[in-house]
């Protein structure tokens, strides 16, 4: 590479040790210009500087070099190009891709104590590793996406959503892109970013019903089979049985019945078929008891069969039955959920023009990831940080290779 080791010294012998490896250029290689990386003639040498490169048997090792100015025909009086370095940075290329790839397993903080660096160090780094893999990811044969909405932080400000874009993709999935809010303005942003040919080339998107994402999408990808997907429906289903709980305990507060309903949040949320032992017997009971969360429970659990029909006109003559049961049913909660789904029946029905296409466990699997990342310690402190760790660990972006061989 044009550059040769010249000493590599052991410093600070008792308690905290180090290694410094100094470097020389080549004899008779030319330095090139760190702009064009052609070779140019020498200029000056700029003072000894020092770069932090992977630890050597557990001891913080640095890179001593003082690096030449070239005279470029084209770019003038230049440092020359160093290729353990990026721009200004004090660490090595080397180190930067060996703190990215350890800040997957673990937190950046811990990452920072275990190789004795700042956590500031940690950041820069997996930020250099992101940039880089998203200039260099190839975004050709994304046919299906899955676009949702994310909380996060505290609180139900516009700016504590975020919008995410994901490949759902039977071969690839992985996150494409996300943004703040989760506006119209959001998505348009996203899509812009994936540019034109990812846009025309979709064949599926899948969302909730979300106003904002259902416009865009039709807008700028409208020969994309727009599907609801399973995950979501379900979500809604199992908040508006939730609400007919709560509205009832409120209700029958202080009277016999109301036992029936007590510790029973989870229980109700959770598929029939997953429920065992007591907690059948209690659920048998309170359907027995005639509550309306009973009965809000039975629609709910029903609407499960929707998802197994083969045939696309059974599942239209299911959900119709279905929602005039759920409109009848005097419960407020089910009767909204119901009329939502009949004004989105075209798009619910798209379920089963992509079937087999579009996985229902994919969305809901990336979403959990997403939600370990934005909870686990981390400590950003800043959106961005955050953003550059979702990319980082479920981008599946492509990595400097120079950096793969000190890991
Ligand atoms: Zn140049």
């Amino acid at each position: 590479m044009g550059f040769v080791y010249q000493e590599v010294r052991l410093h600070g012998r008792q308690g905290q040790p180090w290694l410094t490896i100094t470097l020389q250029a080549h004899q008779g290689m030319r330095a090139r210009c760190s702009e064009c990386r052609q070779p140019a003639p020498g200029y000056d040498r700029l003072p000894q500087r020092d770069w932090l490169f992977v630890p050597l048997w557990g001891m913080p090792t640095y890179f001593l070099y003082a690096p030449r100015r070239v005279q470029c025909p084209e770019h003038g009086v230049i440092v020359e190009h160093i290729p353990w370095s990026q721009g200004k940075r004090a660490l090595t290329t080397a180190m930067m891709g060996f703190l990215a790839r350890w800040a997957r397993h673990l937190s950046w903080r811990q990452t920072a104590q275990a190789f004795q660096t700042s956590w500031e160090a940690v950041y820069r780094s997996v930020e250099w590793f992101v940039q880089w893999g998203l200039a260099q990811r190839q975004l050709d044969g994304v046919e299906a996406i899955g676009v949702d909405e994310i909380h996060w932080g505290k609180g139900k400000r516009a700016d504590n959503f975020l919008t995410v874009i994901y490949q759902i993709d039977h071969h690839c999935r992985r996150l494409l892109w996300v943004g703040r809010r989760r506006t119209q303005a959001t998505l348009r942003r996203g899509l812009a970013a994936l540019g034109p040919a990812v846009v025309n080339g979709l064949c599926f998107a899948c969302s909730d019903m979300w106003r904002a994402y259902l416009k865009v999408i039709a807008a700028k990808a409208p020969q994309a089979l727009h599907v609801l997907d399973r995950f979501h429906i379900t979500m809604h289903l199992n908040k508006a049985v939730d609400e007919v709980r709560r509205a009832e305990t409120g209700r029958l507060r202080g009277r016999p019945l109301a036992d029936k309903l007590k510790h029973m949040r989870w229980k109700l949320l959770r598929r029939c078929s997953r429920i065992r032992g007591q907690a059948k017997r209690r659920l048998y009971g309170l359907l027995r008891s005639k509550l309306a969360t009973g009965r809000a429970w039975m629609l709910k659990e029903t609407f499960q069969d929707f998802w197994h029909y083969r045939s696309l006109s059974w599942a239209a003559a299911f959900l119709d039955v279905w929602c005039t049961r759920a409109l009848r049913s005097r419960i407020e909660p089910m009767r909204k959920v119901a009329r939502m789904l009949r004004t989105h029946e075209g798009l619910l029905l798209n379920w089963f023009r992509a079937k087999g296409e579009i996985s229902a466990a994919a969305v809901e699997g990336l979403n959990n990831k997403i939600r370990v990342v934005t909870r686990r310690s981390y400590g950003f402190r800043t959106y961005h940080a955050m953003e550059i760790a979702l990319y980082h660990t479920l981008g599946r972006l492509p990595e400097p290779e120079s950096t793969h061989r000190f890991c």
